[in-house]
């Protein structure tokens, strides 16, 4: 089974939801058309699942800047639903020794892509996620008041999946057809904007890979 746009939008969380549930693979990245809605900044293909950990961005800001993290709860660990449950505020701390570790944290982004390429959304684009802590990108400090953060399953050392960087391509090539002030040169991981208190994605991300993707995609005449 293929999902396409044409489907219905309840339909299409339906079969994505149902597919995830029985871990069956049904996204072709690459042939996704992604889309965001104008205004408040919904991403399509995508399930919503609203963080509460969201809030306003100061008046008249826009996203000129993309952050790519990445999660994985437990570390190292993929696949369970730890990560949406982080970021939603319910997840159980006493389930696992490391979250004990990080017990009250009240975080989110606004997308996550897991390692098949299914994505999440938790705030829509025009509010703030809070996923870059104290940050600064070239000398502009409090990066969540205008980014954008994309979480990628994973850990700084696992190589990424091929699902992740297509889907990555598709979905920053459509943020960046949305909103001018996103440019591949306002690309950065957590890592650049905090350095020496987060190492995310880590050395494992392939950067060239998502550069290529996203001029292939140009040349080819689509989003951008
Ligand atoms: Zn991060």
């Amino acid at each position: 089974m293929t999902l396409t746009l044409s489907m219905d939008p309840a339909e299409y969380v339906k079969a994505l939801v149902g597919a995830l549930a029985t871990g069956q693979a049904l996204i072709e990245p690459a042939q996704v058309k992604y889309t965001v809605s104008p205004g408040v900044g919904i991403l399509r293909p995508a399930v919503q699942c609203p963080s509460p950990n969201q809030d306003d961005r100061p008046a008249g800001t826009e996203p000129e800047l993309i952050i790519i993290h990445s999660i994985s709860l437990p570390p190292c660990e993929f696949g369970g639903p730890h990560v949406e449950q982080l970021f939603t505020n319910c997840l159980d701390w006493g389930e696992h020794p490391y979250f004990r570790e990080i017990e009250g944290l009240q975080v989110s982004a606004h997308l996550f892509v897991r390692r098949d390429g299914a994505i999440v959304q938790f705030a829509p684009f025009g509010r703030r996620a809070w996923h870059a802590g104290t940050s600064c990108f070239r000398g502009r400090p409090n990066c969540n008041d205008y980014s954008i953060g994309v979480e990628l399953e994973g850990d700084d050392d696992t190589p990424y999946d091929d699902a992740q960087y297509d889907v990555l391509v598709g979905i920053l090539a459509a943020l960046m057809e949305t909103y001018k002030g996103l440019t591949t040169r306002r690309i950065a991981g957590h890592c650049d904007v905090a350095p020496g208190r987060k190492t995310d994605p880590g050395p494992a991300f392939d950067w060239l890979r998502l550069y290529d993707g996203l001029a292939r995609r140009g040349e080819d005449g689509g989003e951008k």
